[in-house]
């Protein structure tokens, strides 16, 4: 079985292509040289029904906010649009890196305070505000020419990652939460990718990480302590930021960038080319994580994963 494979059906159709709704496409869209062709990526390996068709069997899953992107795009919207954002936006971020709240409760509370009715504001501040990171074109480009599938797991809202995505013109699939707005007017984040019971997450990055029963070997890119679960579970890490630390400091193997993906590419290049050999397959799991997942996959290490 495959990992997207254990999602609903109607979940799966309903993030491919562009469902964003709002007038984006009547929206006049930036045309600097390097956004004027579409960049198609391959589907993940469990849609088209195999690995790639070149190179080694690998799948890319890439956080958005601080990975392909420069900024946190859930705090700015805060810190812009809500009353007293920069203060609420910072305490609700403080408290969730502590790990004194989940990221559920975050986004609870921070989504509430986002006013339904800018949302057209919101996209706009986003197309002009949110750069992607230095180097993600490149990467982005090297995978689509190995054919690596790519996917975006955030646990940001998926409006705002589309509005990203069509300015510059990149067609990826988006596994994130999403915002509603509901009749009275107020907003809610919905959660269409969270673990069947657990509740630590908004999504489940550890689910969408974790599973290798394909035979295809997961790359997980990203940059937050929220993405600890996805580290402890996927085969190959880089990692930046809060989880670069995370990741020092249980021991779990990873390459570690900075600010901009050159180093990610060049050592996905070599990979790719066969200059350099995959790393050799890892326990993965995390003794004593909070993660279903992760105990899990603890538990039945096979032998011959442990070389
Ligand atoms: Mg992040």
């Amino acid at each position: 079985m495959t990992r997207f494979a254990r999602l609903p059906e109607s979940l799966q159709t309903a993030t491919r292509g562009h469902p964003r709704g709002g007038g984006g496409k009547s929206r006049a869209r930036s045309r600097s040289p390097e956004r004027d062709s579409r960049l198609t990526l391959p589907s993940p390996a469990s849609e088209t029904g195999g690995p790639n068709h070149r190179g080694p069997a690998l799948e890319v899953v890439i956080d958005f906010d601080g990975t392909l992107v420069e900024p946190n795009v859930a705090i700015l919207l805060v810190e812009e649009f809500a009353e007293d954002g920069e203060a609420v936006a910072h305490e609700i971020d403080r408290r969730l890196h502590e790990g004194t709240i989940t990221l559920r409760d975050a986004w609870r509370r921070q989504a509430a305070l986002l006013p339904a009715d800018r949302l057209p504001e919101m996209r706009a501040f986003v197309r002009a505000r949110v750069p992607l990171r230095s180097g993600a074109r490149g990467l982005l480009e090297l995978l689509g020419r190995y054919r690596v599938p790519v996917t975006i797991v955030s646990g940001g809202l998926e409006f705002y990652i589309r509005e990203v995505l069509d300015r510059e013109r990149l067609e990826l699939p988006v596994r994130s939460d999403r915002l509603h707005v509901l009749p009275n007017g107020r907003v809610e984040v919905t959660h269409p990718f969270e673990h069947p019971t657990c509740r630590l997450c908004g999504i489940c990055k550890a689910q969408l990480t974790g599973s290798s029963d394909n035979g295809v070997r997961t790359v997980f890119i990203a940059d937050g302590s929220t993405d600890r679960y996805g580290a402890e579970t996927a085969e190959i890490v880089f990692a930046r930021g809060r989880l670069l630390d995370y990741c020092r400091t249980h021991g779990i193997p990873h390459w570690p960038f900075a600010d901009d993906f050159e180093p990610v590419t060049r050592r996905m290049a070599q990979w790719l080319n066969g200059g350099r050999e995959l790393p050799r397959p890892r326990p993965r799991g995390l003794a004593g994580s909070a993660c279903p997942i992760s105990a899990e996959l603890l538990r039945r290490v096979a032998p011959s994963e442990v070389r």
